[in-house]
């Protein structure tokens, strides 16, 4: 397959970086995405790396992903993100999980999307499952099946 993958938001440091609490959103996100780019790679996929780092907003950082992810002609833009969560600053020992959205049910990305949220919860996260929303800028713009 052909595939785009990004990390979400601009760098650390930057305007429009992503959540910070545990972590750093657009550090570990980058993280991910450079682990997900090299696994694929290895099973013969060919990737590429649609992530924005310095865009003027979050708006522009959007458009900017959109437009890298349409330059291609791919079969899945895969976006990688991490929630801010429930805010459990004192930590419950409990994970809120892992999900993944899609555009709706008749999405092509949706068995992937699946399968990933089954990987994740592999790893001891709750399955919160394949979710759906058609506000998402990434899902409703990109032209391959995406998700987030
Ligand atoms: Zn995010």
């Amino acid at each position: 397959m052909r595939i785009n993958v990004h990390a979400g938001h601009n760098a650390d440091g930057r305007t429009a970086c992503g959540a910070i609490g545990f972590i750093r959103e657009s550090t570990e996100a980058r993280r991910v995405k450079d682990a997900v780019a090299w696994m694929l790679r290895q099973q013969g996929h060919t990737v590429y790396d649609c992530t924005v780092d310095d865009a003027a907003g979050v708006s522009a950082n959007l458009r900017e992903i959109v437009a890298k992810c349409n330059a291609r002609d791919v079969d899945l833009d895969i976006s990688v993100h991490f929630n801010s969560g429930v805010g459990d600053l004192a930590g419950n020992g409990k994970t809120t999980g892992t999900e993944v959205y899609v555009y709706s049910p008749s999405s092509e990305a949706r068995p992937h999307a699946e399968k990933v949220c089954q990987a994740i919860a592999g790893l001891g996260f709750r399955n919160r499952g394949v979710k759906y929303s058609k506000g998402l800028y990434v899902l409703k713009n990109t032209k391959a099946p995406a998700m987030l």
